[in-house]
């Protein structure tokens, strides 16, 4: 009986909620080949998380597409120079 139970667990698809916690796996290619197909096969029937994904990947290339702030080298140093230089005026 429980055993049944666990091949039904195996074999159900992926809900919503399942999908939308593996999105991110998801987008990475972390996630086997059986666990991903069986997204592809969810977000192809279900629009709401087939608009989550998408949102998801465009966010997700925003956010590396924007310059990175880092500092120039040596800012820090100077900073603190003009910080003390000022400090003993
Ligand atoms: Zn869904």
């Amino acid at each position: 009986m429980i055993s049944r139970l666990f091949q039904l667990f195996k074999k159900r698809s992926l809900g919503c909620p399942e999908v939308r916690a593996l999105a991110s796996d998801f987008m990475d290619g972390d996630l086997s080949k059986r666990v991903s197909s069986k997204i592809e096969s969810h977000i192809e029937l279900c629009a709401a998380c087939a608009a989550f994904v998408r949102t998801m990947r465009a966010t997700v290339q925003m956010l590396s597409a924007m310059p990175r702030s880092t500092l120039p080298p040596g800012f820090g140093e100077r900073l603190s120079e003009r910080l003390s230089g000022e400090r003993g005026q």
